[in-house]
């Protein structure tokens, strides 16, 4: 039945093409983590560590066992680069099919996303001093990690992934699943391995090539984020600030951020507002709360027995936990997530280790500190008192996990994948996952990940057609 696709890694981009190609074509699912539980990967981190809670696993549906589902889209507004630019355009058209298979079951998502944003700027009209406007993320309520068709045929457990390339095309994908090595012939192989698990994959491809290429994985970017402070609001300002945070919509929410620019809008941010119960801005306290979540077991039960778990803002947030209910406050957290650029920030193997080499450039620190600035003069004439850090050091950044831009894309020589997705030095090969996010703003990547996912698989149903 139809063409044989291998696709290599079962997380949101790779299930959801599976999903989409299961009635076009004969396909197999190779995936490096268990069908029924998830693994969290060892990771050597060279400068600086992502975080203290996981930021992907390996198993069936990948991070999506990991996720919250929140959905907003890429502004084009906001990205650089006319080649990364017009693949977004190309891939708008997909958005709602995207939205729909990521749970947002409430019509157009492209057109309840238009209607938020245009009630919340208009709200924040009001206010008159948030100049590049309100960006609005939405999470439904009901999701879980995305599931394969039944009609997939998945492989788990693979360890020893290779390659056989015969001429300009993979003919077979090798691989060890429960100590016996086996193969798959392919047609068409997809690498879908995630950010962080597709340049091991791609290394293996060039070196089953014969040729070399020695940046592989280089160009890694993430959303640095953190809490920056706290401000609280005047009373007449506070309902409508209250409003313009957070929608909540029945069977979804919207929660709504401050865009920011730096100078000549070269990088992006936004900022959150959370309701907070103190005006502390204490890096020790966001730490502890940070890792009071990543922690299991007997570690957590230690923390538990910290003064720290009294702090009136880590009791409002546990409450908020339980009852899911926010305690009415005007006094807000501020969370800050803030664009990075492709640089020499890189993502590779040594062996089976994964190291990333990762950080966050003086350039950037330099950058979100005036955005920080520039925000703290936006609330002045709002707040009856504003605590921000904006002289932040990298300390006060970790990763918002969205791990992008580890296979470059573009017309360049030496760019990997052309604005198809296709692997440039061989015929059937595509490449299709968080790696190919080339600029991504302060937006989260599921959405824009699952419409590319989904432009991809109608170009493999045309391929198959041939
Ligand atoms: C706690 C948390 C919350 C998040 N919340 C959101 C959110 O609200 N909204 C949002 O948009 N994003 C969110 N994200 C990010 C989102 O989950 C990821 O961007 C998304 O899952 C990435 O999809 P992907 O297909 O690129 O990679 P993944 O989903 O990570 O899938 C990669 C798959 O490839 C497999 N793999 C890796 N190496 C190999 C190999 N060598 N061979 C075979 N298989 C391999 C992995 O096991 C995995 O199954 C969140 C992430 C985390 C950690």
């Amino acid at each position: 039945m139809g063409k044989k696709v291998a696709v290599i890694g079962s997380g949101l981009a790779g299930s959801m093409i599976c999903n989409e190609l299961v009635k076009h074509c004969d396909i197999t699912l190779l995936e490096r983590g268990p069908r029924d539980s998830i693994q969290i990967p060892l990771v050597k981190f060279i400068k600086k560590k992502l975080a203290e809670v996981p930021t992907f696993c390996y198993g069936a549906g990948g991070t999506t066992n990991l996720w919250h589902n929140g959905l907003i889209p890429i502004n084009t507004d906001d990205i650089g680069s006319k080649n990364f630019f017009e693949v977004l355009t190309d891939a708008r058209p997909y958005m709602d099919q995207a939205a729909s298979a990521l749970f947002f079951k409430n019509g157009s998502f492209t057109a309840v996303h238009d209607k938020l944003l245009s009630e919340v700027n208009a709200l924040s009209d009001k206010l008159s001093v948030f100049p590049h406007g309100i960006d609005c993320l939405i999470y439904p309520k009901k999701f879980t990690k995305l599931n394969l068709d039944t009609g997939v045929k998945g492989i788990y457990d693979i360890e020893h992934i290779d390659f056989v390339v015969e001429g300009n095309r993979i003919k077979a994908v090798t691989y060890t699943a429960n100590g016996r090595q086996d193969s798959v012939a392919a047609d068409i192989v997809v690498i879908s391995a995630g950010g962080m698990g597709t340049p091991g994959v791609l290394q293996k491809i060039i070196d089953a090539t014969g040729n070399s290429y020695g940046d592989v994985g280089l160009g890694f970017i993430d959303h640095p984020m953190g809490f920056v402070g706290k401000v609280r609001f005047k009373k007449d300002v506070s309902k409508v600030i209250k409003n313009l945070c957070s929608y909540d919509k029945g069977e979804y929410v919207s929660r709504n951020a401050v865009r920011l620019k730096s100078k000549c809008n070269r990088y992006s941010a936004c900022a959150f507002f959370r309701p907070a119960l103190t005006m502390d801005n204490n890096l020790d306290i966001y730490k502890y709360k940070s890792s009071l979540g990543a922690d299991s077991g007997m570690a957590r039960l230690k923390k538990a027995f910290s003064p720290k778990l009294f702090h009136p803002d880590i009791l409002a947030e546990i409450f908020a936990r339980i009852f899911g209910f926010n305690i009415p406050s005007k006094t807000y957290n501020i969370l800050f997530i803030a664009e990075q650029k492709r640089g020499n920030n890189r993502v590779y193997y040594d062996g089976d280790e994964l190291k990333v080499d990762w950080s966050i450039s003086d350039e950037e620190l330099a950058i979100y500190r005036e955005m920080l600035n520039n925000l703290k003069k936006m609330l002045t004439g709002l707040a009856d008192e504003i605590n921000i850090k904006t002289d932040i050091t990298e300390d006060w950044l970790w990763s918002a996990a969205h791990h992008s831009g580890t296979t470059s894309m573009g017309n360049a020589e030496d760019d990997l994948v052309d604005s198809d997705l296709k692997l440039k030095c061989l015929e059937n090969v595509s490449v299709c996952d968080g790696s190919v996010i080339q600029e991504h703003s302060y937006v989260n990547t599921g959405l824009t990940i699952g419409m590319l996912a989904l432009r991809l698989a109608d170009r493999i149903k045309n391929m198959a057609k041939e």
